[in-house]
């Protein structure tokens, strides 16, 4: 690991001020993916900046009954606040299914959201990656992709997004609000993070500096949500697959408003706005959910290695809109949220 300096910021002021002049410079907030980053020789900044004291803790509901999360909230904070586990269970369950119990208690809501891919060759600094290295090439392409993208790569980066409470978030229509040098900015959670492109090396459309210091969700949506993750092993693991989605039915029993986010398929947060307008004022029944899914993954490209997504991301996103439907016999998993 190449020597840096530390700095402790004192405020948020003093974050930005820190960084702006350094481009080599770093946020460290929990740590619990830099660190690993330090160690790996994936980045080697000259000056980390540690945010993690900042007064960024408070979960707070607003007047229009949303609730503003300070970016420094831990995610297991979160996951067990009690405004969270009654009015968006999706992003509780979403939370809950991410890491391990030691890391969410470390790592905090815009550390979360900023956590890099888990892409294999990404993290091993020996082979050629455009996203670590812009420029020297895609290791995954001819190479292992069980756990890279179907929607939206490019033949730069095929890398997927880690993060489970970004998707739930994505489909919560949740703002990131954001510290510039030249003032406050808001950003949809579903506009933060890019797609490849030619640059993947950047990840979102921040800037450096720039300093998360919240995420803001509208009010509670009405009918039934929830998330649900498809992984290779219970726990501690990341999506190969996850759906966060809320229906809400009319009282002729009609689908009102459908959200859904896809996790694991995509170099960000897939909101999945093509099943959602065939879902609109459709009968919920398995005919239209599979039009949704079906609509959503047209655009599919997946390698040999990662085909078996698209039926999985099929299937996943059909079995969660029957789920919260009702119509599956069983409300296991499925929230309430009004
Ligand atoms: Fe790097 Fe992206 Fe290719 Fe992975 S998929 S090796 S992160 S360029």
């Amino acid at each position: 690991m190449r020597p840096f300096d530390y700095q402790r910021a004192a405020d948020t002021d003093d974050a930005l001020i820190a960084l702006a002049d350094r481009p080599d410079a770093v946020y460290l907030a929990g740590g619990t993916n830099l660190v690993d980053h330090l160690k790996l020789g994936i980045i080697a900044p000259n000056l980390v900046v540690d945010i993690s004291r900042l007064d960024l803790e408070q979960v707070s509901e607003l007047d229009d009954h949303g609730l503003r999360i300070g970016a420094m909230v831990r995610n297991s904070d979160l996951a067990a606040h009690p405004l969270v586990r009654a009015n968006y269970p999706m992003l509780s369950r979403a939370l809950l299914s991410g890491a391990s119990g030691q890391l969410r208690n470390a790592a905090t809501t815009g550390g979360n959201l900023l956590q890099r891919t888990r892409c294999v060759y990404f993290q091993d600094a020996s082979t050629p990656c455009n996203k670590r290295e812009p420029g020297t090439g895609c290791s995954a392409l001819e190479g292992f992709t069980r756990n890279h993208a179907i929607l939206g790569a490019s033949s730069s980066c095929i890398a997927t997004h880690p993060s489970d409470m970004a998707v739930a978030m994505a489909a919560l229509d949740a703002e990131v609000i954001v510290l510039t040098e030249n003032g406050e900015r808001r950003i949809p959670v579903v506009d933060l993070h890019r797609l490849p492109g030619e640059e993947p090396n950047r990840d979102t459309v921040l800037n450096h500096g720039d300093l998360i210091v919240a995420v803001e969700l509208p009010a509670p949506g009405r009918g039934r949500s929830t998330y649900r993750k498809i992984r290779d092993r219970a726990s501690y693991a990341f999506a190969l697959v996850s759906v966060a989605a809320r229906l809400d039915l009319d009282e002729a029993g009609r689908i009102r408003e459908a959200a859904i986010a896809l996790g694991g398929v995509a170099h960000k947060p897939w909101r999945a706005t093509r099943a959602e307008e065939v879902l609109q004022g459709a009968e919920p029944n398995r005919e239209s959910f599979t039009r949704a899914a079906e609509a959503e993954l047209e655009s599919a490209q997946p390698l040999p290695g990662n085909a078996f997504k698209v039926p999985m991301a099929r299937g996943a996103i059909i079995s969660v809109l029957t789920e919260l439907a009702g119509r599956s016999g069983s409300s296991e998993g499925a929230d309430d949220d009004g």
